[in-house]
């Protein structure tokens, strides 16, 4: 496995990369957030929010527009909003300074493992298509432009049309057992996919319970 570590400060990287190193496990170093754009792709990213010349968070932003790579996000104590909006915006995990090697290897297991669990097959229903190969929903053929999480929510709904799949198995599946705030973002979420599906009909709320995908009726 090769990280790709973004960390301004030696005392952090120098350590953390040695310790990765005795897992097996090669980091490619750098310390501003432009190097860490412009770095060959990894198979994960370990991402220090406060870099001297890009904000963390955009860093991060800006890696979800093309990769879903996952992204464990190194946060200061008291970076609450900045974990949040990190997490909202497509980071896998956060791990708050100061943490030992172990515990972070042994996060970065459990989202490896996560992210090899295959996506459920799934034609589509009506007008809408799921490509898991691709990770890409089409509607009437167009593509639909998507975030990661909203492609993993919209794929599993997919998954089984027409049944409810419950908040549970929802945030379980799609995000962090540990992430504060989930419920709310999960609402987010289908807000968005709802007005990219371009029918709010296509994601059906059943109140306190989950939701359903179903095809719109035809004519309104
Ligand atoms: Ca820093």
């Amino acid at each position: 496995m090769r990280v790709l570590l973004v960390e301004d400060d030696e005392s952090i990287a120098e350590p953390l990369a040695d310790g990765l190193s005795r897992y097996g496990i090669t980091t490619h170093r750098v310390g501003t957030g432009a190097q860490a754009l412009s770095a060959p792709p990894a198979d994960f990213v370990l991402l220090d929010l406060g870099l001297p010349d890009i904000d963390g968070i955009d860093v991060c932003r800006r890696l979800r527009e093309t990769s879903d790579v996952p992204i464990i996000m190194l946060t200061a104590r008291g970076d609450e909003t900045d974990r949040v909006l990190g997490l909202e915006i497509g980071a896998d995990d956060y791990m708050p300074k100061p943490f030992s090697t172990r515990e972070l290897v042994a996060r970065m297991r459990a989202i490896g493992r996560r992210a090899r669990t295959p996506d459920p097959v799934s034609s589509g229903l009506g007008p809408l298509t799921i490509d898991e190969r691709t990770r890409q929903a089409r509607l009437h053929g167009e593509v639909l432009p998507l975030t990661p999480k909203e492609y993993q929510l919209l794929a599993l709904l997919a998954a089984d049309p027409g049944a409810v799949v419950d908040r549970r198995r929802i945030l379980e599946t799609v995000w962090q057992p540990n992430f504060f705030g989930r419920g709310k973002t999960l609402d987010f979420h289908v807000a968005t996919l709802r007005r990219k599906l371009g029918d709010p009909r296509w994601i059906e709320n059943r109140r306190g319970v989950g939701f359903r995908l179903v095809v719109p009726a035809a004519g309104a």
